[in-house]
């Protein structure tokens, strides 16, 4: 194994103590699957008596912070790499709560003992650094040849509820199906209302990475509505399927397929960043691609609470699964959803806010839902710059063009599948002309620009500010000289009268 140096030198210094540095968790599965592994090491320390002679061995080889010394954990930070050293332990339920368990650490304690308290086989495998020794306690390796995650004991996989979501992360992110007996349990953990005693940070973190890590991450929320998780826990997003789509716009089937869809395409577009003839550099940063995904798995959250269906006797009814999944749908001659776009608003607030309190950045999200039709009703209109240059003090359009482009691509239409999405570039490059594609244009004059015209501070400035604003979106005022030359015609020659009087 291609291991950091510091890991083999601290290992060998640990072997002339007579103890081993085994090398667990995500590093050793990322390892053997092939995948880079992601600066997270975590290092068991077997054969020590006690963890204060741990810590003394770690600080010969770079600073050493106690992160919890009862539990044996010691994290050394050297050159911008994090290696967390801890004691084999144990871990026991004693109350509600992930923090309700009592942990035992004992350096004398032996591998398998030690990996019992882990989540899934292939999260279990240990890597012996010095003796260069694979050990695999629970038979992760099958397992990965299954392509299967499996739990390792009964009792003490439902002591965490959190398993259930790391289930449909890692799922999602190698591809992998959950053992029948593993499917089973979880399904269990949901029934019994297991997943609702979590608090939102934790799930979040699992969530997040569903979204960033999996090449689709629809399958990680295939699994969620399989588990029954969305009807649970996301009533928004499980109140997508079945809701009916006009087979025109959406040969793909209901509101959920589709969103599915959809969210496997953002990411794809987000991987294919390189391939764009337009640079989005938002999209270096992980909470702007957190953004568009979120928009995306939203985006037709308003439909369950729009969709109207006409039938073919000319009798119209609101969408409700109750009463119409058991009409014949070959009756359906109309089906539409008018302002979903807005109606998804609330609903998309109410879904983040249960993953996190995060108030800017679920703000963030919600115009990019709101407008999600533009950029098509913009090109179809022939939408004038004064309305792109309005769209443009709502929203991103960079971001809303990716969007939109995600949305048209998750459907199986012969244009979609044709992967140009002719609005979206039409958009983008009318933005681009009128320089506000990543941001509104700014306010050609300021409040210190009144005073220097020689206007007293009063509540008027708003007043003409926004005036001034407007003609800037309407096109008429250009530079600042021009916009100033207005003011101070329509403005300063007033004030001066009234100055008079
Ligand atoms: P990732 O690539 O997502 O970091 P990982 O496997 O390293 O994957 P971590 O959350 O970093 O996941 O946890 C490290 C290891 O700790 C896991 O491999 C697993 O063995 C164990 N672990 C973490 N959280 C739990 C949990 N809730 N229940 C059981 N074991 C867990
Ligand atoms: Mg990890």
């Amino acid at each position: 194994m291609n291991l950091p140096p510091l890991l083999e030198q601290i290992a060998k210094k640990l072997q002339q103590e007579n103890a081993r540095a085994v090398l667990v968790g995500g590093a050793v599965r990322d390892m053997i699957m092939g995948y880079a592994v992601n600066k997270d090491y975590d290092v068991e320390v077997y054969g020590l008596a006690s963890i204060l002679e741990l810590e003394k061995i770690l600080s010969a080889f770079g600073s050493v912070n106690l992160v919890g010394r009862s539990f044996g954990v010691l994290k050394l930070v050297h050159e911008e790499e994090e290696y967390d050293f801890s004691f084999p332990r144990l871990e026991k339920k004693t109350g509600k709560g992930h923090r309700g368990f009592d942990v035992v650490t004992d350096g004398k304690m032996d591998f398998e003992e030690a990996s019992r308290r882990r989540d899934f086989t292939i999260n279990a495998m240990g890597y012996d650094i010095e003796s260069g020794t694979f050990l695999d306690p629970f038979n992760g390796r099958r397992d990965m040849e299954l392509k299967q995650l499996r739990h390792i004991d009964d009792s003490s996989f439902v002591e965490d509820p959190l398993r259930v979501y790391r289930a449909v992360q890692f799922s999602a992110r190698f591809g992998y199906g959950l053992a029948d007996e593993t499917e089973k349990l979880c399904r269990e953990m949901v029934e019994r209302g297991m997943l609702e005693e979590l608090p939102k940070e934790r799930v979040y973190i699992e969530i997040k990475k569903l979204l960033l890590k999996a090449d689709r991450p629809s399958v990680g929320f295939e699994l969620m509505r399989r588990l029954g998780i969305t009807e649970r826990c996301f009533p928004e997003l499980h109140a997508l399927i079945d809701v009916p789509q006009d087979p025109e716009w959406h040969p793909e089937g209901d509101v959920w397929v589709h969103t599915m869809l959809s969210i496997d395409a953002m990411e794809r577009l987000i991987r294919d960043e390189s391939a764009f003839s337009i640079q989005y550099s938002a999209l270096r940063e992980e909470k702007q691609k957190l953004k568009l995904l979120f928009a995306v798995l939203c985006h037709d959250f308003g439909k369950p609470l729009t969709t109207i269906i006409e039938l073919e006797n000319g009798e119209v009814i609101a969408w409700d699964p109750s009463t119409c999944l058991a009409l014949n749908a070959e009756r359906f001659a109309r089906i539409r959803a008018i302002s979903h776009e807005k109606a998804g608003v609330e609903p998309a607030r109410s879904f983040i806010y249960r993953l996190t309190d995060e108030h800017d950045f679920i703000e963030s999200i919600l115009p990019l839902i709101e407008h999600h039709l533009k950029p098509l009703q913009f090109y179809k209109q022939g939408a004038k710059a004064s309305a792109i240059r309005r769209l443009a003090t709502k929203v991103n359009i960079e971001e809303l063009v990716l969007v939109a482009k995600a949305d048209f691509l998750g459907r199986t239409t012969e244009e979609a599948k044709s992967a140009v999405f002719k609005a979206g570039e039409w958009l983008l490059e009318k933005a681009k002309t009128l320089k506000v594609e990543k941001k509104p244009l700014e306010c050609l004059v300021r409040g210190k620009d009144l005073i220097a015209l020689g206007l007293k501070p009063s509540p008027e400035f708003k007043t003409i500010l926004n005036e001034v604003y407007e003609l800037q979106m309407e096109g008429t005022l250009e530079t600042k000289e021009e916009a100033l030359a207005y003011v101070k015609k329509k403005f300063c020659g007033a004030e001066t009268k009234s100055d008079l009087f």
